[in-house]
């Protein structure tokens, strides 16, 4: 007699560990995991090197957990719906178990040919959603009461070991990166193996010590690499769950909170936890603005602000920009140590956005697939609503625009960081390289640029430009419309759990 063929579809998803799809699928077994090559995604201007060895480190580990469960992974290169079009043929019966992706337009629509074919094939396909983003919302009444619902709700363990069909289908290895024509350069000096057990133990000392002072130190270049969790990749790609970190967060702040009793020591811990998790939360808030409106990855926000930035960017600002050539120390000292690491903090992502948007008036959508390809953990709806946030263009927060020596000045007060990151000028003092190019310290050198805009008069023309806009006809009720799609409500029933003290904390940044 033949079986129904269960197949777990590994997308972003690449763990064993709170897994619902596989879960599903192995209570109705037999089970074959799959994974396909999919070489639009591969070819995408969003996608480069960096992401794809990360994925195979991840991939590598889960085909050894999958075969401790007696379950060999298939590889697949081809087409996806060929590929499923194939598995079918040859098995006669499936069911397809993955789990609800948000991501760009290109994986939107795979998705959306995979769910047509299963129903014109009569195939069941059981998607399953993997975070606290919530599908065929029309607005976000409520919605934090259900991301606290779903981060309440129970840790799928690893299924037993399950039954594997016979392989009817030859699969492939893995195709090394260097034979893939991926967008490369990026990520070079990347310390972050992919993979869940790389997660769990970065979740553990992150806990135990690491977010000791994670507050404090989380918006330096410096100390936010070892105080930051470093989690991100890890929840892109699927290695650990959402709920996973979310859960483990709060029993390290309940564990605390005992062992705390009278010491008033902890108090700087248990807010660096509760801002952590607030982040957690702030990760599925980004996320649903995508999962609700697909069309952001190409549009502003705020459709009155569409052509604000128009044109072609000057392609020497650009390069400047993208190659850390600005005659800003800290800006180009942040955009090499991401380009090399594959990673940087939150502020410095944000004033590297904050310099091309308002410095140099670049339009978001040409930096997008640039820090994307940049960017290890790059997580489609988190990035762009980030990026049209940091640019200006949603119509519902204020400018933040940031002052790129007083950055510096902050951050790196002793200039290190930059004389790592920007060794031409190293030499100088530390006064010298804060004021680079300054009327106070004006010292040509053949290696370093001078500042390529004058901040000051770059930031009062956008600041004017933007008080232009919205005296236009429909800038506000196009901010109305934003407001009412995807700002965050202050939830009327159990209000977003402090984890350090079970009160309820104002809602998030809309
Ligand atoms: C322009 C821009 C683009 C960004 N693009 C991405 C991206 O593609 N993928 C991505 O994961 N993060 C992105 N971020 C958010 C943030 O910079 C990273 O999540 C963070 O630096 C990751 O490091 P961490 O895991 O050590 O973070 P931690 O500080 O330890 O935070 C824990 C987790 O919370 C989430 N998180 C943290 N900050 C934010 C935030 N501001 N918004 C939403 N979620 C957050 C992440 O999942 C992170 O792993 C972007 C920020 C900016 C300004």
């Amino acid at each position: 007699m033949s079986h129904t063929i269960q197949i777990v579809w590994f997308k972003r998803d690449l763990r064993i560990f709170d897994h619902a799809a596989l879960s599903n699928a192995c209570k109705r077994g037999p089970v074959l995991p799959l994974f396909i090559v999919d070489r639009q995604i591969l070819r995408a201007p969003d996608y480069s090197s960096l992401h794809y060895n990360f994925v195979s480190e991840a991939l590598n580990e889960l085909r050894d957990s999958l075969r401790k469960m007696g379950l060999p992974i298939l590889v697949l290169d081809e087409d996806v719906v060929s590929a499923f079009t194939h598995l079918l043929s040859v098995y006669g019966k499936i069911v397809v178990h993955c789990h609800e992706e948000t991501g760009n337009a290109i994986s939107f629509e795979r998705d959306r040919h995979v769910r047509n074919w299963t129903r014109e094939q009569g195939v069941e396909l059981n998607e399953y959603p993997q975070n606290g983003v919530i599908r065929g919302l029309r607005n976000r009444d409520g919605w934090s009461r259900k991301w606290n619902e779903r981060m309440d709700a129970q840790i799928i363990p690893i299924p037993e070991p399950a039954k594997a069909p016979e392989l009817r289908i030859p699969g492939v290895s893995l195709p090394i990166s260097s034979n893939l024509d991926l967008n490369q350069d990026f990520g070079n000096e990347n310390k972050l193996l992919g993979g869940e057990k790389a997660a769990r133990e970065l979740l553990d000392s992150f806990l135990d010590s690491r977010s000791k002072d994670y507050e404090k130190l989380m918006s330096s270049p410096i100390s936010a690499p070892h105080h930051c969790s470093r989690l991100s990749p890890y929840l892109a790609w699927g290695c650990i769950s959402s709920k996973v970190v979310v859960q483990a967060t709060r029993a390290r702040v309940a564990e605390l909170k005992a062992e705390k009793g009278g010491r008033s020591s902890e108090g700087p811990r248990l807010r660096s936890l509760t801002s952590f998790h607030s982040r957690m939360h702030w990760r599925c808030h980004f996320t649903q603005k995508l999962e609700m409106e697909p069309k952001i990855e190409f549009r502003c926000f705020n459709r009155s602000l569409d052509n604000l930035r128009s044109g072609t960017p000057n392609a020497n600002l650009l390069e400047a920009w993208r190659s850390g050539q600005t005659g800003y120390p800290f800006v180009d000292a942040c955009m090499r140590y991401l380009r090399a690491r594959g990673w940087i903090n939150f502020r410095m992502r944000a004033m590297l956005v904050s310099f091309a948007a308002y410095d140099l008036w670049i339009d978001w959508r040409f930096i997008k697939d640039f820090l994307a390809q940049t960017f290890i953990d790059y997580e489609p709806g988190i990035h762009i609503s980030q990026l049209q946030m940091q640019s200006g263009t949603t119509g519902i927060n204020t400018l933040r625009i940031y002052n790129p020596v007083k950055q510096g000045m902050d951050h790196d007060p002793k200039a290190t960081f930059i004389r790592r990151w920007v060794p031409e000028i190293a030499r100088l003092s530390t006064p010298e390289i804060h004021d680079w190019g300054t009327d106070t310290f004006l010292r040509p050198t053949a290696d370093y640029p001078h500042p390529i805009v004058d901040h000051a008069e770059a930031v009062r023309l956008a600041r004017q430009r933007f008080r232009d806009i919205r005296t236009s006809a429909n800038y506000k009720s196009d901010s109305e419309k934003v407001r009412l799609l995807h700002g965050s409500r202050k939830p009327s029933t159990r209000r977003h759990r402090h984890p350090t003290h079970g009160k309820s904390k104002p809602s998030i940044a809309t």
